[in-house]
């Protein structure tokens, strides 16, 4: 996954922490077991002293001596495990206890490839930054009201509003609870309807849970990408992470200004995430196929019909209730 040189340098920044951190615990943690446990000191000024001479006897080619002076070390050692646990201590107790024991808080794994303890510090960075772009008040299921929907059946769909929204707000659930079985959802219908509160209720489910999500705006995040994209690298770190998130949630498609560099991304987008089997979330006021053929083309309206679980929002704007 590519993360960007600020995330980089926040996450080797983060283990760099918690390296000091573990040090400074065993630190207070050896003090306070030298001054609970008699003779703990002078045990182990012992056995480094004997560890010297071992290392001695080694280095002059004695080895009848070096044996003597290993099994006086392990006397030692066993005589120190047995003061310890008198008080309550481990050996354990004397070494670092690291934030991550896969790679002890270098972020590097022996083979050399990066910890997922380091990968989770750079997306959470990234996440972040594209996330503070978006005026993110976060929205819980639990906040969701079906009253505010009309119980009248509606004679264009049959239903009524508020029975229609109870079967999307199971799917939404649904969806939260069985997260990552690769399914991606399109949430169509008139401004005031819910959406956004819906698909922050996902996202609000998912980050507790540590996934990688990634909510942003559609009307902010191409202007983003547009302003990364225009100086010589042409590359954009927020597109890789709209790309690469564990969950992309679009916001109000239709909101941004269509140019036809923002389709271009927006099907690169869509496209990359589908072949990478990445679940998406999309919101649109737009509420008929059609609108969106349009604006959007063919291409990217068939990947959207064609691959993901349309729920259509009908009934009053319930912003108007409060
Ligand atoms: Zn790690």
């Amino acid at each position: 996954m590519a993360y960007s040189e600020a995330a980089y340098a926040y996450a080797n920044d983060e283990l760099e922490k918690r390296k000091q951190a573990a040090a400074l615990r065993t630190i207070e943690m050896q003090e306070k077991i030298r001054s609970t446990v008699p003779g703990f000191t002078s045990a182990e000024r012992e056995r480094l002293s004997l560890g010297m001479l071992r290392m001695r006897a080694k280095l002059s080619g004695d080895e009848a001596e070096a044996a003597r002076l290993a099994e006086g070390l392990e006397e030692l050692r066993q005589r120190i495990d047995s003061m310890l646990s008198r008080y309550g201590f481990t050996r354990a107790d004397l070494e670092d206890k690291h934030f991550c024991d896969r790679c002890s808080d270098t972020g590097v794994l022996p083979d050399g490839s990066t910890c997922e303890c380091k990968e989770n510090l750079m997306a959470k960075y990234d996440r972040e930054q594209i996330n503070s772009v978006s005026p993110l008040a976060m929205c819980t299921f639990g906040s969701f009201s079906l009253n505010k929907y009309s119980d009248t059946d509606s004679k264009e769909y049959g239903v009524s509003p508020r029975d229609n929204m109870r079967s999307i707000l199971r799917c939404c659930r649904e969806y939260a609870d069985s997260f990552p079985a690769h399914r991606n959802l399109l949430l169509m219908g008139s401004a005031g309807l819910g959406k956004t509160h819906l698909a922050l209720s996902i996202a609000d489910q998912l980050i507790k849970k540590n996934v990688d999500v990634v909510y942003c705006s559609c009307s902010s995040i191409f202007d983003k990408v547009r302003e990364e994209m225009s100086d010589f690298s042409h590359h954009s770190d927020t597109l890789e992470r709209l790309k690469n998130c564990s969950l992309l949630i679009l916001d109000d498609l239709g909101s941004e200004y269509t140019s036809n560099q923002v389709r271009s991304h927006l099907y690169d987008v869509l496209n990359s995430r589908l072949s990478s089997s990445l679940s998406t979330i999309i919101t649109t006021n737009y509420i008929e196929k059609r609108q969106i053929d349009t604006v959007y083309g063919e291409k990217i309206s068939s990947r959207l019909f064609g691959n993901f679980e349309y729920l259509p929002f009908f009934g009053d704007d319930i912003r108007l209730m409060d």
